[in-house]
């Protein structure tokens, strides 16, 4: 099967699929009441799809013509994609809709001979196994999905790997443009995505200290290590296994190995425990970094996931208004379930202690603003034509700033209390690393919760 790099911009929506319409048996010795209850299994196992209608096998059914026409779908490349707005007309199918559309316009569907039963199978499976919940729901994975698709497929201007003659007094050429889709392979993409709408699947609600300290069961399995990335990673690999879903089946044995490898590697990235090792490895390597090296290529991945999946503060301030209240509402909740089991809350979480602009001024200037600022420094995130900068530091900047004057107003406004909210913050207990970690975690509160497991 041919097919490495990309060397297009994605096209809009093509319709490959009506020659499937129809079960057909080529085997001249089957009795037609063979063939028919063959027919009539793999439509039980597989759903349907009958000319551009596919109906997966618990009946969910998605109309693929007007899929390939659907207005609402018409800015995904867009950062500032309306997400909350399409998730309202489409609260069940969000996720698997988008999956769909970012396939098409990448050319997967026709590369990897995708069947489009079993990627519907698959995708609404999937979206039904998040839960609905104000955060870690099929909204945030989708939200994801397109952050990622937003990162790779416009042109940006790599700086790493550049050169410079210590004779040269000229400045290096600017260099070229070209979008990271198309320096990736489609296989490395479709893993991208795929691992995008995985990454937090079956998603309770609760941290990954708290699974450990309680310790449930998912804890227990994992021996307390990136516990929900390894669950979500598993638990979604499980399903993709299924007959019914396995709409990778067309990949050879080498593809489908790597394919696996590449998703799990890009799920376990996500979690922030390893965030400061993630941004480190990259500065390290950003002199010789090369993208034709397979393992440059998967570390640039990892960033667009990375990146993708702490999104918020980096999009204009109504989306990042409206994920903070989620994320915040569920931190709210896992507080609630610690004052009910008597365990100590943990800082932001407190409901009756709402610190909001205190805890997004710390997220993102100790978590965001440095991934952020490595990939901008670097080249890999795009300026569109008419911006001087990245869309995303602007924002990132503006929301700070929103927050920080949040805090004078409210510093001014009351007498401070005895430790203002500072000590063994939710981010660092989600994001501690290592005890070689680098700096940047030093200006932040204690991380002591975390690093005492
Ligand atoms: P994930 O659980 O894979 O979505 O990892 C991202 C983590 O970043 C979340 O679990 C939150 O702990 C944290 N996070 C994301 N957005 C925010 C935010 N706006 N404020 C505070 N923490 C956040
Ligand atoms: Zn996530």
């Amino acid at each position: 099967m041919q097919k490495k790099f990309f060397k297009f911009q994605p096209s809009y929506i093509k319709n490959y699929w009506k020659t499937e319409a129809t079960p057909t048996n080529n085997n001249e010795h089957e009795t037609s009441v063979d063939q028919l209850r063959k027919a009539s299994v793999s439509r039980k196992e597989s759903g349907t799809h009958v000319d551009t209608v596919v109906t997966t096998i618990d009946g969910q059914r998605y109309d693929t013509k007007e899929l390939d026409h659907d207005p609402d779908f018409s800015e995904t490349a867009e950062w500032a994609f309306p997400i909350f707005q399409i998730s309202r007309k489409y609260p069940k199918t969000i996720l698997s809709r988008l999956t769909y559309n970012i396939f098409q316009q990448s050319e997967l569907f026709r590369i990897f001979k995708v069947s489009p039963i079993k990627f519907f199978n698959f995708f609404h499976a999937l979206e039904k196994g998040y839960w609905e919940i104000p955060y870690h729901n099929r909204i945030h994975a989708a939200d994801v999905l397109h952050g990622c698709y937003y990162l790779s497929v416009h042109p940006v201007r790599p700086q790493f790997g550049v050169v410079k003659s210590p004779d040269s007094l000229l400045p290096a050429p600017l260099p070229q443009a070209a979008s990271i889709m198309s320096q990736m392979s489609t296989l490395e993409l479709m893993a991208l995505f795929t691992a995008a709408a995985m990454h937090d699947y079956d998603h309770p609600g609760r941290t990954n200290a708290f699974l450990v300290t309680v310790e449930d069961k998912k804890a227990i399995l994992y021996n307390d290590r990136s516990v929900l990335e390894n669950h979500h990673a598993a638990e979604s690999w499980k399903l993709l296994n299924k007959s019914e879903n396995h709409f990778i089946e067309n990949l050879d044995p080498a593809e489908m190995k790597r394919f696996r490898y590449l998703v799990l590697e890009y799920i376990l990235a996500t979690d922030l425990k390893q965030h400061f090792e993630i941004i480190m490895t990259f500065n390290d390597r950003l002199a010789d970094m090369d993208l034709q090296v397979e393992s440059d290529r998967l570390l640039v991945g990892k960033l667009l996931i990375k990146m993708a999946d702490i999104n918020s503060p980096t999009k204009p301030y109504g989306l990042h208004r409206q994920w903070t209240d989620r994320i915040c509402e569920e931190f709210y909740e896992q507080g609630d379930d610690e004052r009910r089991r008597n365990l100590a809350i943990t800082p932001y979480m407190d409901r009756g202690d709402a610190q909001v602009a205190k805890l997004q001024d710390s997220f993102i200037a100790h978590v965001v603003s440095p991934l952020a600022q490595a990939m901008h420094e670097s080249g890999l995130l795009p300026i569109l034509p008419g911006l001087e900068t990245s869309e995303l530091m602007i924002n990132m900047q503006h929301n700070h700033r929103k927050w920080k004057e949040e805090i004078e107003i409210e510093t001014a406004n009351y007498e401070p209390t005895c430790n203002g909210g500072s000590v063994n913050g939710v981010i660092e207990e989600e994001s501690a690393s290592t005890s070689d970690s680098p700096d940047p975690r030093r200006d932040s509160p204690s991380l002591d919760s975390e690093l005492s497991q």
